[in-house]
């Protein structure tokens, strides 16, 4: 999960327009909010339900870019009530909340708390329950690696090369180019690749300036 800044502002009456489509792909930069995924096979998803919130069916900053999986997976009382409230990243900093971390040994993505909020302590739960739902599967039987972790590893690998490359490397230029762009928030899991960074002090002191929000 990452912070997502709307930019777009799209004039429209039904949410599921054209020009609501375009919108959410830029601003989300076709990455499904939660798993971080980028995705050709979305949905929009209405952050509070519409069968409840009616007034915000058709309210831009309401809707968000999710993939199919997640929005099955995603439990129909999420953002009912204020007890099941989740984070929302496109107002709220995720990253200062929740840091994301593939334990390869495990094949498990261990999702830590990092800050207490007392408003948002429990949004902060609810968002942890859920992404452990959507990356650990709590509800599958199957103990392998799946899809989306096979995915997320692939992607963290080829980033720990590169930086591997730049580090041996007397041409950093452009691989230092190259890094940036994996870091940057368009690019799939980057908060993972973020945290990678910002978990070790030579990594830290080298990269933190090219992580932006
Ligand atoms: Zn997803």
């Amino acid at each position: 999960m990452i912070k997502v800044n709307r930019r777009e502002n799209p004039l429209f009456t039904k949410y599921n327009e054209q020009i609501v489509i375009d919108s959410l792909k830029k601003d989300f930069y076709r990455k499904c909010y939660l798993c971080e995924e980028v995705t050709r096979h979305f949905e929009i998803e209405h952050f509070y339900p519409q069968k409840i919130y009616l007034h915000l069916v058709n309210d831009y900053s309401n809707l968000f870019y999710s993939c199919q999986k997640c929005n099955k997976i995603k439990p129909k009382n999420i953002n009912t009530t204020s007890d099941n409230e989740i984070i929302n990243c496109c107002e709220i900093n995720i990253e200062k909340y929740i840091k994301l971390r593939l334990n390869i040994l495990e094949c498990k993505i261990e999702i830590i708390k990092l800050d207490s909020a007392k408003d948002l302590d429990k949004q902060i739960d609810n968002t942890i329950k859920l992404l452990d739902r959507i990356y650990n599967g709590t509800q599958s039987k199957s103990n392998s690696c799946e899809d989306l972790k096979d995915d997320i590893k692939n992607i963290i690998f080829e980033f720990e090369k590169k930086i591997e490359q730049y580090q041996k490397s007397r041409l950093k230029r452009a691989i230092l180019e190259d890094i940036k762009e994996k870091l940057d928030i368009k690019s799939p899991y980057s908060s993972f690749k973020r945290w990678i960074i910002r978990d070790n002090n030579y990594l830290k002191k080298e990269f933190e300036k090219y992580i932006i929000d």
